[in-house]
């Protein structure tokens, strides 16, 4: 039986000035570590028929499969402020798969050797980090938040270099598409208007055929693009995620979280929670993502300009206006979420104050935000005193009376909290100690990590364990580089 591969490799059809055609670089022993099986089945792939060997042949790209059209795509991007010219430099795509559906998801190596955008990189991965974008990635699908996938991960055989000798992978990667707000600043700085305008409807083409035939889609895609980025980043403050590296590179245009290199998740309240080392000013930091959001909408808004209007002046006015409905917009949707979170129906005028008078005092009681959430909910959690603390009593006397209001009943609330507020994330010190346990080739933990953030809403056997706030946090530091 076949594994169901059905490629269309549009992007591949583009011009030569949007990638380079070039393939994985062989590695000299793959070893498979991970397999997405469920991912596999909703991609419509089967796996159950070919050994460990074939799929580490697969999955390493050593053997290609049939149909698959290898490139790297080039972009840039600003980092941390400054912009760049990019591109993939220790990635290829291998295709897009279509699904059963019609779906269409592009399949990346991530890992997979040097490339013409490679710099002064070795192209290659280690393995922790490829298993850590593995775990976070999967666990912020199971929150049901947007997010490119992860199918496999293989072990080369080969040593990468970084601080020390690591061993090298690859990490198969499924997204929507690849293309980023620094695709679009690639094409634009290039300053030729027809290839911005090809550029516009592929992917208009690709991701919001709705507007296929609007009369101004460069300001229509500006619009989509906002409104999913501000659902994207109220649904990372929901449950504490912090991306890290919110560089344009690394913000999809189909508005799915990219790029999981220092991410982690927030234990105690704290917004100017940082874990990366090298964002020293807190750039993205926790309380920061929505103001870098609209910074790199408003960079993604700078390429469209000249298909906005022909008068430049006409273009920036009306570009402006859709950038500043970002505060509006964006409160309105965390204000609502906030509110699914404490089972609120309704709006009173009140709601905010409640709101931030709870994270005031999660914040100044140095309080776990995620077990917080699930205290209110009655979940059993870790027997936690700091909730007999006379202001919080105080806090809840208010909700309690909030709760009483538009119909609301304890069945109602609770089963709508139980939507937005996970009993599980990935705890720091509990990923570290699987990468950790993996790297000497125990694989236990890692795979029983990976199986409780499958069902973060739910409760679940030995679930206590993985809910005990990290003890790591003020002294936490993740990596980008990798
Ligand atoms: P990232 O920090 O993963 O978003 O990567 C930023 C840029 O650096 C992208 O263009 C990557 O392709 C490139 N890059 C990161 N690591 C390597 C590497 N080991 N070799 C070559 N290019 C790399
Ligand atoms: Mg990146």
């Amino acid at each position: 039986m076949t594994i169901g591969w059905c490629f269309d490799n549009t992007y591949h059809k583009l011009s030569k000035i949007f990638k380079e055609d070039i393939k994985p670089i062989p590695v000299k022993k793959p070893q498979l570590v991970l397999i997405n099986k469920k991912l596999a089945l909703d991609l419509d792939l089967n796996f159950s028929n070919h050994d460990d060997k074939t799929l580490s042949e697969l999955f390493s790209g050593n053997s290609l499969p049939e149909g698959s059209d290898c490139l790297a795509q080039a972009y840039a991007g600003h980092q941390f402020g400054h912009f760049t010219m990019l591109g993939d430099g220790r990635a290829v795509l291998i295709g897009e798969h279509i699904s059963k559906d019609n779906e269409r998801y592009d399949i990346q190596f991530k890992g997979s050797g040097k490339t013409a955008f490679s710099r002064n990189g070795d192209g290659r991965a280690a393995l922790g980090p490829m298993l850590r974008e593995y775990i976070i990635s999967e666990a912020m699908n199971s929150l049901k938040i947007p997010t490119t996938r992860s199918l496999a991960v293989v072990k080369t055989g080969e040593e990468v270099i970084r601080e020390n000798s690591l061993s090298g992978a690859i990490l198969t990667r499924v997204a929507s598409s690849h293309i980023r707000v620094g695709t679009f600043q690639y094409v634009a700085a290039r300053q030729k208007i027809d290839e911005l305008e090809i550029f516009l409807d592929y992917v208009i083409n690709r991701h919001f055929p709705n507007i296929k035939n609007s009369q101004n889609k460069a300001l229509d895609i500006l619009n989509i693009v906002l409104e999913k980025q501000i659902d994207l980043v109220v649904n990372w403050m929901r449950v504490g995620f912090i991306h890290g590296v919110m560089n344009t590179d690394n913000m999809s245009i189909a508005s799915e979280t990219i790029d999981y290199g220092p991410c982690a998740f927030m234990n105690v309240y704290d917004p100017k929670t940082v874990f990366s080392s090298i964002d020293q000013m807190g750039r993205y930091a926790y309380c920061n993502q929505p103001i870098i959001t609209k910074w790199n909408l408003s960079r993604f808004a700078e390429c469209l300009i000249p298909l906005i209007d022909k008068d430049q002046e006409k273009a920036i006015q009306l570009a402006t206006k859709i950038i500043n409905s970002f505060e509006k917009k964006y409160e309105e949707k965390w204000l609502n979420m906030m509110r699914d979170k404490l089972g609120l129906f309704g709006v009173d005028d009140k709601d905010k104050f409640l709101i931030l008078d709870l994270l005031t005092w999660m914040h100044q009681k140095k309080v776990d935000y995620t077990n917080t959430f699930c205290h209110l909910m009655n979940e059993k959690i870790q027997e936690d005193k700091k909730y007999e603390d006379k202001d919080f009593q105080n806090w809840k006397k208010r909700w309690n009376e909030r709760l009483k209001t538009n119909n609301n009943t304890p069945e109602k609330y609770i089963k709508l909290m139980k939507t937005v507020n996970p009993l599980v994330i990935p705890r720091n010190h509990k990923v570290e100690e699987a990468l950790k346990e993996a790297g000497k080739d125990n694989f236990k933990p890692l795979t029983r990590l990976i199986e409780i953030l499958e069902k973060p809403y739910d409760q679940q056997k030995d679930i206590f364990d993985y809910q005990i706030p990290s003890p790591l946090d003020e002294k936490y530091q993740t990596f980008c580089g990798t």
